[in-house]
């Protein structure tokens, strides 16, 4: 599979996003914090130093053309279809439990699931192959598809942030996006706005409700 163009050539995303090009422009409160290791990882290719203690939860997409820069012992991986923790709840209120204060949602460009429906047949033919009935295995897909498209993967990314701040308040949370070309790691610009404006993201709402609902 192809790797799309470097995000900054890209005029999906390129006004969209903050690039950290040195580490000095990591933003000043993640300085300190388990975020700034792993922007040093992933941008300037510094090691991360394990500590045997979990530091940080990660959840991403489940693309094969992204691998985490981080060592054992180190951080919490959640990894699923588009980053989304949706159903995953009970994962996040785990690693919390362990000590884990700080959460990197990581989306990605060229994300999979922004093709969800062009996907449909193969994926039901594949279902079938495995021994479903197709009637069950398209019932599973369509019920599924629309919990795991996305149609925007920065859009998507602002969406999963404000209703995971909206159900953990007290867990620090850094909205990261992830060039599949670059290899590295860039800053949503709406993210950014937020937090100049000083915007409570838990007074934010989502156009979809329907995201809050754990089920
Ligand atoms: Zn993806």
């Amino acid at each position: 599979m192809p790797l799309p163009p470097p995000i900054l050539t890209d005029s999906c995303y390129k006004d969209r996003l903050f690039d950290i090009s040195s580490p000095d422009l990591i933003p000043e409160h993640w300085k300190g914090t388990p975020f700034e290791g792993l922007i040093n990882a992933h941008n300037f290719g510094m090691g991360i130093q394990s500590t045997g203690q979990p530091q940080l939860l990660i959840a991403t997409c489940i693309e094969f053309r992204y691998s985490l820069p981080v060592p054992r012992m180190h951080a919490y991986v959640l990894r699923r279809a588009s980053g989304r923790l949706v159903g995953s709840e009970f994962s996040v209120a785990y690693a919390i439990a362990k000590g884990v204060r700080h959460l990197a949602l990581i989306g990605h460009n060229d994300c999979g699931m922004t093709q969800v429906q062009p996907n449909r047949q193969g994926m039901i033919d594949a279902l079938v192959e495995e021994g479903w009935h197709r009637d069950r295995a398209e019932e599973f897909f369509d019920y599924h598809a629309g919990r795991y498209s996305i149609t925007d993967e920065l859009t998507s990314l602002e969406r999963e942030y404000i209703r995971l701040k909206r159900l953990f308040r007290r867990l620090k949370i850094a909205p990261l996006f992830y060039s599949l070309a670059d290899n590295k790691v860039f800053v949503p610009q709406w993210y950014l706005d937020i937090k100049a404006r000083g915007v409570d993201p838990t007074e934010l709402s989502v156009a979809d409700e329907e995201l809050l609902s754990i089920t």
